[in-house]
């Protein structure tokens, strides 16, 4: 059995960081993913050393040899969560172990070092140790965490990398919905898939996302708000959005979801609200959903509402699916009763407005 000691990590505080005026202009309204904080974690890999040099220092620009393997061959992975203030002011993160097992799940795919998942939590104490009063406290705000790792290596051999770095940045995150949850219309790919058999659909890795970036395009074009992938082997089971799980609502007791096939990311936010479905003793189903499903289920009334989750936006109803040349849904209906209560208990959890009944939380200051 090898032993790993948990890393230490050196601080080298930002000379340059912005005064509280300047903070809470930006925390005032932060949108997503626009503004950083003044810090940012590294922790270096190598082959020989293994995970070392753990540290923070001032945010900025990362210096890359032009050969560096992540900008030719995409050996690239991320994680995404968020730091929630609490009414007492102090600061809490929900589920970290899940995010630090989910990218060493991503890791192993890619062929990259896994990090342990104490040094994991670490590094994101790390951040709210130095950047703590960057976590906004309006209702629904929250600083979202976004830990990353990049093969590093400067050699254009087509191999996994054998030196690797691994960052957390930081940015604070407005209220998604400001004006109320409203349903969305998402957009159909037909033309394009996100995930193949025995591909990485279920590795949280950036070039998933270059992939889904030209249907989010034509989503757009369409007045869309997210594209919906179907599963590329069949192109008849829907898998889900380009960066969120789907859930169908049968009734009112029977929550579905596309059961995880290997194409599919398994969401924290998916599984948290199978969790809170099933405490509320409704009937959880993961399996294979078609298009067809969907449509009859719908104009036959069975399928009573739909929605997207994930950890930025929480939980986004859906009002509509839209094809080239048919729909599915009203897009002008009222979002749903299950998920704006599902959408309701979880936030309740992540910002303490409930107990905790499933130490789902982790305390950060
Ligand atoms: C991150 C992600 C999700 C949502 O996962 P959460 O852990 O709930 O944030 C869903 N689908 C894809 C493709 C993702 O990258």
């Amino acid at each position: 059995m090898t032993v790993t000691f948990p890393l230490t990590f050196a601080l080298t505080p930002s000379t340059g960081a912005r005064g509280k005026a300047d903070r809470d202009e930006i925390l005032a309204d932060p949108s997503f993913g626009k503004h950083f904080t003044d810090h940012m974690v590294t922790i270096d890999w190598s082959i020989e050393a293994g995970w070392h040099d753990a540290r923070v220092t001032p945010y900025g620009p990362l210096m890359l040899d032009p050969a560096s393997s992540v900008l030719h061959y995409g050996q690239e992975i991320f994680e995404g969560l968020k730091a929630y203030r609490h009414a007492d002011n102090s600061i809490w993160t929900f589920r970290p172990e899940k995010n630090a097992e989910r990218l060493q799940r991503s890791a192993h795919r890619l062929a990259l070092p896994e990090l342990s998942v104490e040094d994991f939590i670490e590094s994101v104490r790390q951040m709210i140790a130095i950047d703590g009063d960057w976590v906004p406290s309006a209702p629904e705000t929250s600083l979202y965490l976004r830990p990353f790792m990049i093969a590093n290596e400067s050699f254009l051999g087509v191999r996994a990398a054998q030196k690797v770095s691994f960052y957390v940045i930081a940015s604070p995150a407005g209220a998604y919905f400001a004006d109320g949850v409203a349903p969305v219309k998402i957009w159909l790919s037909t033309d394009y898939s996100r995930a193949g058999r025995g591909g990485t659909g279920a590795a949280k890795c950036g070039g998933n996302y270059a992939a889904s970036l030209l249907p989010q395009m034509e989503a757009y074009e369409n007045g869309c708000a997210q594209v919906l992938f179907l599963d590329g082997e069949t192109g008849t089971n829907v898998d889900e959005l380009g960066g969120m799980n789907v859930f169908f609502v049968h009734g009112t007791d029977t929550i579905v979801t596309p059961r995880l096939t290997g194409s599919i990311l398994e969401g924290v936010t998916r599984d948290s609200i199978m969790q809170l479905a099933r405490d509320r003793g409704m009937t959880v189903e993961e399996r294979a959903v078609t298009l067809a499903e969907w449509r009859d289920g719908v104009a036959s009334g069975a399928i009573t509402e739909v929605f997207a989750c994930g950890t930025a936006a929480v939980v986004t109803p859906i009002g509509q699916l839209k094809a080239r040349d048919f729909t599915i849904g009203d897009a002008d209906a009222p979002a749903g009763a299950v998920t704006l209560s599902l959408r309701q208990e979880l936030t309740d959890i992540q910002y303490g407005r409930v107990p905790d009944r499933h130490g789902w939380l982790t305390r950060l200051d």
